[in-house]
C-alpha cells in the first residue's frame, strides 16, 4: 500500500480539481481506518469530492479501497451463480422479500445483505423481523450454509463488511455530502461486492418517494453504478423504476411482509408482482439461467404458480429460525391494536398518492425510525385501500392506519388523507419500470 505522505497535500489535490490514483485512494482509506487521517480531514475530502467529483477510475479505486477495508465473503461452497439485487430505497418496497426466494427457486443463489429503515423508507431487515423468531444476524458460516442449502439467505450488514463505508457514510450524513453520485456508487458497490457475488441487479428509484427525485438523476446514478460495477469485474444491470407512488398496497413491516407472501402465493397487487418479475428476469439473465427475457419471465411465473417460490421462502424462514406457520397463515403476523379508516371526502379518481408523506406518516406511526437506535413497531403502518387510477366514492376508505393505539393512529389520519389526490378524470398509471440500463 502506498503511504500518504501528507494528508493536507492529498486534500489540496482534490480541492484544486486534481485526481487520485487507485493506490493513493487505497492508502487514504487505510490511513482513515487506522486513525492516521482524522474525521475532520475525511470530511474535508468528502466535500472536495462533492464539489470537484471523482472520475470512473477514481470511483473504482475508492470502491475497491472501501471493499477491502473489511472482510470479503468468498462463498466458495456455493456452486451456483450468485446474484443479488439492491434497491436505492422507496416507500412500500417489499420486493426483496418475494424476489430473493423466487429467483433462488429458479436455480440462482441469492446471498442478500440488507439494511434497516432510516428516514422515510423502510428496511428489508425490519420487515423480515416481523416474522416471529426470524434471525437476520447469522454469522458468515451460517449465512453461507443457508445460501448453499436453501439457495437464499437474507441477513444484516455485519461490522466486518466494508467498515469504511459505515464510518464514511456517518460523516456524509452530517456534512451534506450524501447526494454525490461517485460517493453513492462507491458506498453501495463496496457493500454489495463484499457479499462475494458474481452479479448485481440494481433498482434505482426515481420520484418523490426516492432518494433521486427525478428520472434524469436516477438515470445518471444507474449508469454510474453499471459502469463502475463492471469495471470492478462484476456483471451489473440497473432498472430505473418509478417511485412517484408507494409500491403495492402496504407500508409498514408486517403489512409489507404479508404482501410479499401474497406475491409468493401467486396473488397480490399487480405492480408489486410486475416489479418483482422485472427484477427477477434481469437476475436470471445475469446468472445465465435463461437466455431471453421471455423465457426468464415464463420460468419465474411458473415458479410462482407451482408453489416452488413459496416453498423456497418457507425453507429460508425455517433456516433462519422464523415461525413457519406465518407462511401459511399471514394473520399470525403481528397485528396492531388500532386500525382506523381514512375516508375520501369526495368522489372521483385517485390521481396521486404522495409516497414521501406516507413514508413519514408510517415512521410516525412507529413503523420506522428517526434515530438509528430506535426499535420499530412491526405491526404499525398504512394499508392502502386504493391505488392510482382507481375510482372512489365519497366516504369510502382510502387507507387504513395501523398503530399501537387509537391516539397514535388518529394523529396521522389527516396527513394520510392529504396524501391522496382525487380528480375528475382517470389517470393512466405509469409502468413501474421506466428504463433498463445494460
Ligand atoms: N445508499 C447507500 O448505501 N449509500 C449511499 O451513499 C446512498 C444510499
Amino acid at each position: 500500500m502506498k503511504r500518504i505522505v501528507n494528508p493536507v497535500e492529498f486534500l489540496k489535490r482534490k480541492r484544486d480539481g486534481g485526481r487520485h490514483s487507485s493506490s493513493e485512494l487505497s492508502a487514504w482509506i487505510g490511513a482513515y481506518m487506522d486513525g492516521s487521517v482524522a474525521d475532520y480531514q475525511m470530511s474535508a475530502w468528502l466535500m472536495a469530492c462533492f464539489q470537484r467529483g471523482l472520475d470512473d477510475d477514481e470511483t473504482v479505486g475508492l470502491t475497491e479501497a472501501m471493499l477491502h477495508s473489511g472482510k470479503v465473503l468468498a462463498l466458495r461452497s456455493v456452486r451456483r451463480p450468485k446474484i443479488d439485487k439492491h434497491s436505492t430505497g422507496g416507500v412500500g418496497d417489499k420486493i426483496s422479500i418475494c424476489l430473493a426466494p423466487l429467483v433462488a427457486s429458479c436455480g440462482v443463489a441469492v446471498p442478500m445483505i440488507s439494511g434497516r429503515g432510516l428516514g422515510h423508507t423502510g428496511g428489508t431487515l425490519d420487515k423480515l423481523e416481523a416474522i416471529p423468531g426470524f434471525r437476520v444476524d447469522l454469522d458468515a458460516r451460517r449465512f453461507e450454509r443457508t445460501v448453499k442449502q436453501v439457495g437464499v439467505s437474507m441477513i444484516g450488514q455485519t461490522a466486518e463488511l466494508a467498515p469504511a463505508d459505515r464510518r464514511i457514510y456517518g460523516l456524509r450524513d452530517v456534512t451534506a455530502t450524501v447526494e454525490c453520485i461517485p460517493l453513492i456508487v462507491a458506498s453501495i458497490l463496496s457493500k454489495k461486492l463484499a457479499e462475494g457475488i458474481d452479479g448485481l441487479v440494481l433498482d434505482v428509484k426515481a420520484g418523490r418517494g426516492a432518494f433521486m427525485k427525478d428520472r434524469k438523476s436516477a438515470r445518471a446514478l444507474a449508469q454510474a453504478l453499471v459502469r463502475v460495477g463492471r469495471r470492478a469485474g462484476k456483471s451489473v444491470v440497473a432498472l430505473v423504476t418509478d417511485m412517484s407512488a408507494p409500491i403495492g398496497r402496504s407500508i409498514g413491516n408486517a403489512l409489507e411482509t404479508r404482501e410479499a407472501i401474497e406475491i409468493l402465493r401467486n396473488e397480490g397487487p399487480a405492480d408489486t408482482r410486475e416489479l418483482t418479475l422485472a427484477l427477477g428476469v434481469e437476475m436470471l439473465l445475469l446468472a445465465g439461467a435463461e437466455k431471453t427475457r421471455t423465457r426468464a419471465r415464463a420460468r419465474l411465473e411458473a415458479a410462482l404458480a407451482s408453489g416452488a417460490a413459496l416453498e423456497c421462502f418457507r425453507r429460508m424462514v425455517s433456516a433462519q429460525g422464523g415461525d413457519l406457520r406465518v407462511v401459511d397463515d399471514v394473520t399470525r403476523l403481528p397485528r396492531a391494536k388500532a386500525r382506523l379508516a381514512v375516508t375520501a371526502k369526495q368522489s372521483g379518481y385517485i390521481t396521486e398518492i404522495e409516497p414521501y408523506e406516507l413514508g413519514l406518516a408510517a415512521v410516525a406511526l412507529g413503523a420506522g425510525r428517526t434515530r438509528a437506535d430506535q426499535r420499530v413497531d412491526p405491526a404499525a403502518g398504512i394499508e392502502l385501500a386504493v391505488q392510482v387510477g382507481d375510482e372512489i366514492e365519497a366516504g369510502a376508505p382510502l387507507a387504513f392506519v395501523h398503530a399501537k393505539s387509537r391516539a397514535v393512529a388518529a394523529a396521522e389520519l389527516e396527513r394520510v388523507r392529504a396524501s391522496f389526490a382525487i380528480g375528475k378524470k382517470r389517470r393512466q398509471t405509469a409502468p413501474r419500470v421506466l428504463e433498463t440500463i445494460v
